[in-house]
């Protein structure tokens, strides 16, 4: 489940607001047979509806839960939000904070995803921050600005410990959902920008270890030559995790 560096790589699908309860266990039960005995770490993000079916299907599997956003608060009066620790009591190992949709539909600011992290972190959950640059912001050469401000905002309350528990995710905003793909070159460069600021905050240990996936139209054609570069330890992949074969094609190419 770890690259050459040691580095967990990591395949996780984000179902997005896709799939009711049962549709989801049906999918879970789908790739927990496509995946079994993969290289990588596999995650399935199903939405909150679907959380404790998706569980009861991946028992005893290694395929593990994912959760798509937390509260930053603990339980209480929180109309319509999810405490850490109730994912925690469904099963959920992993959780995605900071994605681009919840950013740009709901505005989401760095000043909110940091919490979560923290929220996150002291429950036990392991977060995939999502970080990325706009298409006008790549255009004015700003992308690795806006990432390492975003990594600044989010993280900068982090120890070092555990910074050791965290995954990133660049996944760039005009990727997402466009069919557009970070060529491996330009996406390779950004992941090295953010090891080379995790490294920068937190010491090269932690920056080694750390598990940064590229996000933003992954599909099964373009996995490899993304994942054969040293610094993209994984995906995050949000349509094609909608097809069991493309998800399976896709967590196929780690090996
Ligand atoms: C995502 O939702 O994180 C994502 C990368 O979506 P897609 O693969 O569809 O671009």
């Amino acid at each position: 489940m770890s690259d050459r560096s040691g580095r967990q790589n990591v395949i996780a699908g984000n179902w997005k607001m896709h799939k009711d309860h049962l549709a989801a266990a049906r999918l879970a039960s789908e790739v927990r047979a496509a995946c079994a005995g993969s290289a990588a770490t596999v995650v399935v993000a199903p939405p909150f509806t679907a959380l404790a079916a998706v569980a009861a299907e991946l028992q005893g599997s290694e395929v593990a839960l994912a959760a798509q956003n937390v509260s930053a608060h603990g339980e209480g009066a929180h109309t319509g939000e999810v405490a850490a620790s109730m994912l925690l009591a469904h099963g959920v190992r992993w959780v995605i904070v900071g994605h681009s949709e919840r950013r740009q539909l709901y505005g989401e600011t760095d000043a909110d995803v940091a919490p979560k992290v923290q929220a996150a972190l002291a429950a036990g959950l392991l977060p995939i921050l999502c970080v990325g640059e706009t298409l006008a912001e790549r255009d004015a050469g700003r992308a690795e600005q806006v990432v390492a401000d975003q990594l600044r905002g989010c993280c900068s309350e982090l120890t070092a410990r555990q910074s050791a528990t965290m995954c990133v995710a660049y996944e760039p905003v005009w990727a997402i959902g466009t069919g557009r793909t970070a060529t491996p070159d330009d996406a390779g460069a950004m992941h090295r920008s953010i090891r080379a600021w995790w490294s920068e905050q937190y010491g090269p240990e932690s920056a080694e270890g750390v598990p940064l996936l590229y996000g933003g139209s992954v599909k099964p054609e373009n996995a490899a030559a993304l994942l054969s570069d040293a610094d993209i330890d994984g995906a995050l992949v949000g349509g094609a995790s909608l097809d069991v074969q493309d998800f399976a094609a896709i967590v196929s190419t780690v090996g």
